[in-house]
């Protein structure tokens, strides 16, 4: 949220300096652990409909920044709009049905044609790998984005527009001031996007452990993002470039983030596995923990006070979030710029 919001009101010609805790080629943060799904759709089977309509006006702003971003570098940061696809085993398809009558309920006039039916044949036109389920559910407006070039290219971009970095800097937000552990400085306006550094001032806040694994397999080539519906697990894959897929994520109720535990190894790698079975000799080359920004209700906050705003609680959304809340920052600021304008 931080970085994607300081390379917007640099662009705009703000002077902005960015704070982070700890180093900003390896972030400690969600952001570094997620697996960059931007999924509205899926989201909204567990989550209130805010979260899908921030979704949908998120995805019309990712590709075009995608595009400044890579322009701007000269680097790539793969983002991809080709939806997504859930599968069940026969056993399991009454989650296919319950996930679309829950998404119709709530969509309402809303949901057109967003949910598609694949039988078969169509679904291994999309995915040949997935020949062995007899049907499945296309989210076609669905996208994803690596953010582990994404991360860096921002960077890039932050440097390029000079604007100033301290890295290794803890600090506390206050209206118009940054204390740090050297002293306090004013600013025009701080944005505070701590995400659980801020724990002590956003109400309720909480981090949601989730554990991911990355495995790499030639054998097994997926185009798109594949969740599979299960009465007791949920799986995501996640398709990368060098043959490799982010499998997650569970969402478990700590802020441990000690190292992926065994049953979750085994729950995600066996549910991996019974998509198809050459997974099997996949190698794992990674696994990631970290602790998700929830509040209480999972909805996201951006608070107020004259000379400071705060935007946190992305939960497991920060991907998918985080455009549409930073053009209601953008707003407020241009909002507070012509009225200071006005004033003097
Ligand atoms: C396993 C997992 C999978 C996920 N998958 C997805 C996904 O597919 N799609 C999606 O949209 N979201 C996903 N997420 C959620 C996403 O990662 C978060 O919502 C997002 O990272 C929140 O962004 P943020 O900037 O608010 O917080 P963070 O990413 O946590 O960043 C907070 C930053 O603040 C810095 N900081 C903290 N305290 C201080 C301090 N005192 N002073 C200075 N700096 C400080 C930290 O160093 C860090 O850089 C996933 C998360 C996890 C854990």
């Amino acid at each position: 949220m931080g970085r994607l919001l300081a390379w917007r009101l640099s662009e705009k010609g703000h002077q902005v300096t960015l704070f982070d805790s700890g180093g900003l080629e390896k972030p400690a943060g969600a952001c570094h652990t997620a697996a960059g799904m931007i999924s509205p759709l899926s989201e909204l089977f567990h989550c209130p409909l805010p979260i899908y309509q921030l979704g949908m006006q998120s995805l019309q702003h990712w590709p075009e920044w995608v595009s400044q971003l890579e322009q701007a570098t000269g680097t790539r940061v793969d983002y991809r709009q080709k939806g997504s696809i859930l599968i069940a085993h026969p056993q399991d398809r009454n989650e296919l049905l319950q996930f679309q009558q829950e998404l119709n309920a709530k969509l309402g006039s809303d949901k057109h044609d967003q949910l598609q039916w694949l039988d078969n044949k169509h679904l291994r036109d999309l995915e040949p790998e997935l020949d062995r389920f007899d049907q499945g559910l296309y989210l076609a407006t669905e996208a994803d984005i690596d953010n582990r070039k994404l991360l860096p290219v921002l960077l890039k971009v932050l440097k390029q527009n000079e604007i100033e970095i301290r890295e290794n800097t803890s600090v506390d937000c206050a209206p118009k001031a940054i204390h740090t552990k050297n002293g306090s400085e004013v600013f025009d306006l701080v944005i505070d996007a701590r995400g659980l550094g801020a724990k002590q001032q956003i109400s309720g806040l909480r981090g949601v452990r989730g554990e991911v694994m990355v495995v790499e397999t030639p054998e097994v080539q997926l185009n798109r993002p594949v969740r599979l519906l299960h009465p007791r697990y949920q799986l995501y894959a996640v398709p990368r470039a060098n043959n490799q897929t982010i499998i997650g994520a569970t969402e478990i109720e700590s802020e441990d983030r000690s190292p992926i535990s065994l049953r979750s190894t085994m729950e995600l790698s066996s549910a991996l596995y019974s998509i198809h079975p050459a997974f099997a000799e996949a190698r794992v080359i990674e696994t990631r923990v970290n602790c998700r920004p929830a509040t209480m209700d999972n909805l996201p906050v951006v608070e107020r006070e004259p000379g400071l705003i705060r935007i946190n609680g992305l939960f497991r959304h920060g991907y998918l979030l985080a455009p549409a809340l930073v053009i209601q920052a953008e707003t407020e600021i241009s909002q507070l710029t012509q009225a200071t304008e006005q004033v003097s």
